[in-house]
């Protein structure tokens, strides 16, 4: 079992598609293990992107990542890193095939409507900038 830190990133919480996209997720038969709303500050965007500090659109994807509440979610199944990267598309939403996520719903470089982790390593630290051990839940069965 893998866990898995995604986004839905503030243009997709104001165009009212968390639900359609974290839907998705869960009808691929991935878990929800955790869920929370969170309007990002400026110290927390620069450590969740601390990979892209030095890129030129560094300032702009901090400026927006925090312009509104995003839907964090930790997201839990086989593979899930890989599974759910596949179902996002490619960063540039117009190279991204119909189906995904990107593909869908995005025409936009910086505006593509999701983050996922890209990597198990990568995920755990993701998972616990957002998130306390407490906060997410183990499946029972
Ligand atoms: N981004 C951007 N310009 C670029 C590349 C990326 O604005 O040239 C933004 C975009 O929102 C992307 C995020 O920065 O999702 C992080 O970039 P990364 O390369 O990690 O893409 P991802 O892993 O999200 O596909
Ligand atoms: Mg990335």
């Amino acid at each position: 079992m893998q866990r898995t830190l995604v986004l839905v990133k503030p243009d997709g919480v104001k165009r009212g598609l968390s639900g359609e996209i974290l839907s998705r997720f869960e009808r691929r038969g991935l878990r929800i293990a955790a869920l929370k709303m969170v309007w990002m500050d400026k110290a927390l965007a620069e450590r969740h992107y601390a990979v892209h500090r030095e890129k030129p659109f560094f300032a702009s994807l901090v400026t927006f990542i925090t312009s509104g509440p995003v839907m964090a979610a930790v997201i839990e199944g086989r593979e899930a890193v890989d599974v759910v990267r596949r179902m996002m598309g490619e960063t540039d939403p117009i190279k991204s095939a119909p189906g995904t996520i990107r593909g869908d719903f995005g025409m936009e470089l910086e505006e593509n409507l999701v983050h996922g982790s890209d990597s198990v390593d990568n995920a755990r630290q993701e998972i616990a900038n957002f998130f306390q051990d407490g906060e997410i839940i183990a499946q029972k069965d």
